[in-house]
C-alpha cells in the first residue's frame, strides 16, 4: 500500500497490508538466514545505486546538502548494513547457558526468535536513516516490517517508497505512507513489536494503542540536550570544540535533530569570550551564503513555531546574534541568545532548530543541578579538560549517552546502543541492538531421563526438607 492519501479505503488496505506481510511471516520465508542476508545485501545495492535520489529528495525536503545528507544518512546506513552482513551468523546462533546441578544431566540455550510483524513508524528529519536503519534490525531478526515515514517529509517518503518497492521483498517489507490519521489507523493493527521514533506527545498514544494488545514498543524520542561548554582556557581546545558545537547544532539538518545540542551552559565569566568565538567559527564554518551550508526548516508551521519561540519579548531582547528569518525560503540563519529567561519557551519546549541559547552560571559545576532541573535529556555534551567535572557529570545526572568534547558521534557507532532514559525514551538500537530490540531470546532447555531425583515430587514429608 504505497499511497499518500486519508481515503477511507486506506483502513481496508492497511489491514490488506498488514494480513499479507504477517502471512509472508507465517510462512516462515523471513526466518531464513538466506532471505535475512539477500534482503541486507538488497538494501546495500539500494544505497549505493541510489544514493543520488535519496539526496536529491532530501535536498527537495529539508535543503541539505548533498555531503551533509551522505554523512547522516546514506553513509551511516551502509554502515549499518554491512555491519549487519558481518554479524548476521553470529547474531542468529544464540548462546550456552547453564542449568542448576539439580537439572543433571541438561543442556540450556538461548536462541533469538524474530518477533514476527513489526510496525516501524518515524519522523521527518532523517527520513531514511530512521526508517532503514531500524529496518536492518528488523531484517536481520527475521521479522516482516511495515514502515510509516513522516508525511512531513514527501519527497523522501514517496522516494522510500518507490526504492523499497524496487528493491525488497515486498511481500514481507511494506512502506505504508500518509499522515496523522494513517498513522491512527496503523496503530488499531496488532503488531509484534512497535518502534516509534518521535515526540514524545504521540510517543504516549503510540504507548496506549500498543497497551490494547500488550505490545512491546520501543520508544525513540527527544528532548533538550545541553552542552556544558568550560574550555575556554587552552585556544587549541577552544577552535576545536567550537567546530563540532556548531557542527552539532547548525550543521545537522539545522539543529532539527533529536541529538543536536539545544543549549548551552557556561560560566558567566566566560560567557562574552564565548559568543565572540561562536560568531568568529559561524562565519568561518557557513561562510557569506550560509543557505548552501545550513538546512531549511521543514515546514511553514515548524518555521512559525521557531519565530513564536523568537518573539517573546525577553527572549527578542537575549539575541545576541542572527535572528534573521526568510520565511520564503523557511530559512533561519544561525542565532544566539544569551540567557534567555529559564521559563521562556526556548528553554522550556525542544527548539528543534538554529536557536541557540547559552545559559549563564556561576561555577561549572552548577550545571549538574542544572540539567538535573529538567526532563532526563537524550544526549548530554561537556566540553571539558577537566577530569573531576567529567566523573561528576557522568555519576550525577542521567541521559541516554554522555559525550566529552564532541557530540552527534554517538548515534553512528555500532558497538553501543542508541537510545533516551526516562522523557527520551525506552529500547535501544544501532548495531546487535537493533537485532536485539526486534528479537525474542527463548531458552530451549533439554533434560535426559537418565537421572532422577525423588525429592523434588510430592507426597511432601519433613524428610525431604532435611536433604
Ligand atoms: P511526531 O511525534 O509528531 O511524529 C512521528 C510520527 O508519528 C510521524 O510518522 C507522524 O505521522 C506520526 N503521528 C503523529 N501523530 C500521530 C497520532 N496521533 N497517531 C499516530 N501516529 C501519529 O514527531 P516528529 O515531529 O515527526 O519528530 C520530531 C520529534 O521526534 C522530536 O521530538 C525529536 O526529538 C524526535 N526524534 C527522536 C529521534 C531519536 O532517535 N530519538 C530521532 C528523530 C526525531
Amino acid at each position: 500500500m504505497e499511497s499518500q492519501s486519508h481515503s477511507s479505503d486506506d483502513t481496508t488496505m492497511i489491514a490488506e497490508s498488514v494480513r499479507e506481510v504477517r502471512q509472508t511471516f507465517s510462512s516462515g520465508k523471513t526466518r531464513e538466514e538466506s532471505w535475512r542476508r539477500e534482503q541486507l545485501k538488497r538494501l546495500l545495492s539500494l544505497l549505493l545505486e541510489r544514493e543520488d535520489d535519496i539526496c536529491r529528495a532530501l535536498g527537495q525536503d529539508l535543503g541539505k546538502h548533498h555531503v551533509e545528507s551522505y554523512r547522516d544518512e546514506v553513509g551511516p546506513l551502509i554502515k549499518s548494513v554491512n555491519y549487519a552482513l558481518q554479524g548476521l551468523k553470529k547474531w542468529m546462533a544464540g548462546r550456552k547457558a547453564e542449568l542448576p546441578l539439580a537439572a543433571f544431566p541438561a543442556s540450556a540455550q538461548l536462541v533469538p526468535e524474530p518477533l514476527g510483524v513489526v510496525l516501524i513508524m518515524s519522523s521527518w528529519n532523517f527520513p531514511f536513516g530512521l526508517c532503514l536503519e531500524p529496518l536492518v534490525g528488523a531484517i536481520a531478526a527475521g521479522n516482516g516490517a511495515v514502515i510509516k515515514p513522516s508525511e512531513l517529509s514527501p519527497v523522501s517518503s514517496s522516494v522510500l517508497a518507490e526504492l523499497v518497492h524496487a528493491y525488497l521483498d515486498t511481500t514481507a517489507i511494506k512502506i505504508v505512507q500518509g499522515g496523522v490519521s494513517v498513522g491512527e489507523q496503523l496503530l488499531q493493527q496488532k503488531w509484534d513489536k512497535i518502534f516509534f521514533t518521535g515526540g514524545a506527545k504521540v510517543g504516549r498514544v503510540v504507548m496506549t494503542a500498543a497497551a490494547r494488545n500488550l505490545t512491546p514498543v520501543a520508544l525513540e524520542l527527544g528532548g533538550k540536550c545541553p552542552a556544558v561548554v568550560d574550555v575556554l582556557s587552552s585556544s587549541w581546545d577552544q577552535k576545536i570544540a567550537m567546530k563540532r558545537i556548531l557542527s552539532a547544532k547548525f550543521g545537522t539538518c539545522a539543529g532539527q535533530a533529536c541529538i543536536a545540542i539545544d543549549y548551552i551552559l557556561v560560566e558567566k565569566k566566560f560567557s562574552s569570550t564565548l559568543v565572540e568565538l561562536l560568531k568568529t567559527a559561524i562565519f568561518s564554518m557557513f561562510g557569506e551564503n550560509q543557505k548552501e551550508n545550513i538546512a531549511r526548516i521543514i515546514n511553514k508551521s515548524h518555521f512559525s513555531r521557531l519565530r513564536n519561540l523568537l518573539n517573546e519579548p525577553m527572549v527578542t531582547n537575549s539575541i545576541v546574534h542572527g535572528g534573521w528569518l526568510d520565511e520564503d525560503n523557511l530559512f533561519i540563519e544561525p542565532t544566539l541568545l544569551l540567557d534567555p529567561p529559564v521559563n521562556s519557551g526556548i528553554m522550556s519546549e525542544e527548539i528543534f532548530g538554529p536557536l541557540l541559547p547559552i545559559i549563564t552560571l556561576e561555577r561549572i559545576e552548577d550545571s549538574i543541578e542544572f540539567i538535573n532541573s529538567m526532563p532526563r535529556p537524550l544526549a548530554i555534551y561537556a566540553f571539558t579538560n577537566s577530569e573531576g567535572l567529567k566523573k561528576k557529570l557522568s555519576s550525577r545526572t542521567s541521559s541516554g549517552s554522555i559525550v566529552f568534547n564532541d557530540a552527534i558521534i554517538q548515534y553512528v557507532a555500532d558497538s553501543f546502543p542508541f537510545g533516551g532514559v526516562g522523557e527520551s525514551g525506552f529500547g535501544r538500537y544501532h548495531g546487535k541492538f537493533s537485532f536485539e530490540v526486534f528479537s525474542h531470546e527463548k531458552v530451549i532447555a533439554r533434560r535426559s531421563f537418565l537421572v532422577d531425583f525423588w525429592f523434588r515430587y510430592p507426597p511432601w514429608n519433613d524428610h525431604k526438607l532435611q536433604l
